[in-house]
């Protein structure tokens, strides 16, 4: 199999005149899907087994194979072998439709087509098509953010394709026989051994965790003498790690990963890159510090995929201007394309109203009893009242419920709830039982509620639901009534899981709704169950389940 790796570089399209159309010579509806990853994958596992009997299928994707990314770090260090967590594309569409290898680079929403590619990576000649579609499915994911830092582009592993993966892997062996030449001198061992992750979020973390088991559990058996000179470092801009999660999970990682001698690199921006040396600016103390490394992986969250940013200026103007996806309704249509575009996963984030611009009806349709003022009790309503409209009102009217509710047993639900939800709490917390919030105060509050607007986060999860919900949208014959959504159909409701992230040692650290922050061995087993039991076929947990024992046993493979 060549490589094929994400395209994230913008190329010209093909000039469209004289290019094939694909026909599939029926009449039902055209259903064109773009991608291969989380949402793309889960929306075809979702559409029923006989799907091609009411729609023309069409998937579209350079990558012929879907990546449980979550296990990617897994696979750096070969703990999981790469084949485990890849399923082929063919094999997850069955017979519901038809597969081309190939990169969307145009869209052309008013014309309903667009033009892909066959990737001429593999050497071969490119081969452009043109197809016309009723629906489309956009779920290309994003591309990495650099925050257009110098030298990262070039000098930096990025983390999310298998060919990432094995790179990286490559280069920590080569880090280490080159270490271990005769004439390395100690500066040099100290420079290759090191290595450095820019990033502290999930992904940042559990590469370095992974690095670091691979260190404790098998290099230092093959390398016994180089083992003082290798150091891991975490470069994170926050005072503290996997900042979404609830801050004791944070500061339970800090201490596994200090135990562990993982150094954490807090307070700190990277200023630049160069080969081998990275700049780094302490925010707090503002001097500079040159860090050495053998290996550095960029892991700094995402940024716009470059067909996105394309349909972005085709839409009618003023409707799209999001930094960093496109934006959908609730019902994921994308907006400005009159229903035929459909978005999933990273590239998409669902528009969400902002409170603050009804401040003055919302005042008084909350003053009930026309005081001029509002009671506790008046603005608790109000936000309940208002939740289905604006999501981030829920979390603070279930907050109240809970200090302030008739019922005992619904403020102690509530009060678990909102464990550890210290923004709330710092909102609308200060409020006291004989509050009476005149209009201005009101709409401070108001605004400080929308600052806790946060849409979906850029998750495998999120893709997942979303690729679930599209297809039973389809089931109810979204694309039979001309993209008009049924009668009887709900709009998106995002339903959060947890999140979960490995620490290494075996431990992992969870952040359930209702149950709290959870770490430790347990955690880690129950990590360990649910990447297995969430891979998307029978074939990958089977695998994935024996590459735990393997390495268990036998320890990890680390020749090239
Ligand atoms: P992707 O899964 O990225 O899929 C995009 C697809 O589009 C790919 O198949 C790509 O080849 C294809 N594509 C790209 N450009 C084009 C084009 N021009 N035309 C056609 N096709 C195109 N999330 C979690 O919830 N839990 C985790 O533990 C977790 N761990 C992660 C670990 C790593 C290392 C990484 C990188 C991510 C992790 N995530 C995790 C995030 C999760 O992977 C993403 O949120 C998810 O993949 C988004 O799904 P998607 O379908 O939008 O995009
Ligand atoms: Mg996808
Ligand atoms: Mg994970
Ligand atoms: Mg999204
Ligand atoms: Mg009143």
């Amino acid at each position: 199999r060549p490589p094929t790796t994400d395209t994230s570089e913008e190329k010209p399209a093909a000039p469209t005149k004289e290019l094939p159309v694909y026909h599939s010579g029926t009449s039902k509806p055209r259903v064109v899907v773009l991608g291969s990853g989380w949402g793309a994958m889960s929306f075809l596992k979702s559409l029923p087994r006989d799907a091609a009997e009411s729609i023309d299928l069409t998937l579209i994707s350079p990558r012929n194979y879907f990546l449980y990314t979550p296990l990617l770090p897994a696979v750096a260090t070969g703990t999981v072998e790469e084949r485990s967590i890849v399923e082929p594309v063919r094999r997850v569409l069955k017979k519901k439709g038809k597969y081309f290898e190939a990169i969307c680079n145009d869209i052309d929403p008013v014309e309903r087509s667009l033009v892909a590619c066959f990737p001429p990576e593999a050497g071969l000649d490119e081969a452009c098509f043109k197809v016309p579609y009723d629906m489309l499915v956009l779920a290309v994911g994003s591309s990495n953010n650099t925050f257009g830092i110098k030298g990262v582009e070039d000098h930096c592993f990025f983390f999310r394709s298998i060919t990432n993966a094995n790179e990286l892997r490559r280069r920590v062996s080569e880090c280490f026989e080159r270490a271990a030449l005769p004439q390395s001198t100690s500066e040099e061992r100290k420079k290759l051994l090191s290595f450095v992750v820019v990033g502290g979020g999930p992904t940042g973390v559990e590469v370095a965790a992974e690095l670091h088991d691979m260190v404790r559990d098998d290099l230092v058996k093959v390398y016994p003498d180089l083992i003082k000179d290798v150091r891991i470092r975490v470069i994170e801009l926050m005072d503290h790690v996997l900042s979404t999660y609830d801050r004791a999970i944070s500061d339970y990682t800090a201490n596994e990963f200090s135990r562990g001698a993982i150094e954490l690199v807090l307070n700190s921006r990277v200023a630049g890159v160069r080969k081998g040396e990275v700049d780094v600016i302490n925010t707090t103390t503002n001097t500079t510090e040159v860090i050495p490394f053998g290996a550095c992986v960029w892991s700094t969250g995402v940024a716009m995929h470059p067909l996105i940013k394309k349909l972005q200026g085709k839409l009618p103007g003023g409707t799209q201007t999001h930094f960093r996806s496109i934006v959908t309704d609730e019902y994921l249509r994308v907006i400005g394309s009159e229903g035929t575009i459909f978005s999933i996963g990273d590239a998409a984030t669902i528009a969400q109203g902002k409170a603050l611009a009804k401040a003055k009806d919302l005042f008084w349709e909350a003053d009930k009893d026309g005081n001029g003022v509002l009671s506790l009790g008046e603005l608790r309503d109000m936000l309940r009242a208002h939740s289905r409209e604006y999501s981030h009102f829920a979390e603070h009217a279930r907050f109240l419920d809970g200090k302030y509710g008739a019922s005992r047993w619904g403020g102690m639900v509530a009060s678990a709830v909102s464990r550890g939800k210290k923004p709330v709490d710092a909102v609308v917390g200060e409020l006291t039982e004989d509050t009476a919030l005149e209009e201005d105060q009101f709409r401070d509050l108001l605004e400080k509620i929308d600052r806790g607007l946060r849409a979906l986060p850029a998750t495998a999860q999120v893709a997942k639901q979303q690729g679930e919900f599209l297809a039973a949208l389809l089931g109810k014959g979204a694309v039979r009534q001309g993209s008009q959504i049924p009668a009887d159909a709900k709009p998106f409701k995002y339903s959060h899981k947890g999140s979960l992230a490995y620490v290494g040692s075996d431990k992992a650290v969870m952040d359930v709704p209702t149950v709290g922050p959870i770490f430790g061995w347990g955690a880690g087993l129950m990590w360990k169950g649910f990447e297995t039991y969430s891979q998307i076929s029978f074939r990958n947990i089977f695998l994935v389940s024996l590459d735990w024992i393997r390495t268990k046993i036998f320890g990890r493979d680390i020749s090239r």
